[in-house]
């Protein structure tokens, strides 16, 4: 499950789950429990933006697109 969230202040400092940064965007990901920077969100195989997919899956550490999911169940 993937969310969208605006954030605010009290919120601060937000640090992303894939980079390690501080996230400064007004909205960050929230996906699989953890924060993210929009561009950080990719899919660990083809590498694609996964905040432009409606679905993501997450895997011992990894998160994948859907098709590179089912590939390697
Ligand atoms: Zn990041
Ligand atoms: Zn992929």
């Amino acid at each position: 499950k993937l969310d969208i969230k605006p954030k605010t202040g009290s919120d601060c400092p937000i640090i992303c789950a894939g980079c390690g940064e501080q996230v400064c965007d007004r909205f960050f990901l929230l996906a699989a429990g953890r924060v993210w920077h929009s561009i950080c969100l990719r899919c660990s195989q083809c590498h694609c933006e996964l905040q432009t997919h409606p679905s993501l899956f997450w895997r011992d550490g990894n998160i994948y697109c859907q098709q590179d999911y089912s590939r390697y169940k």
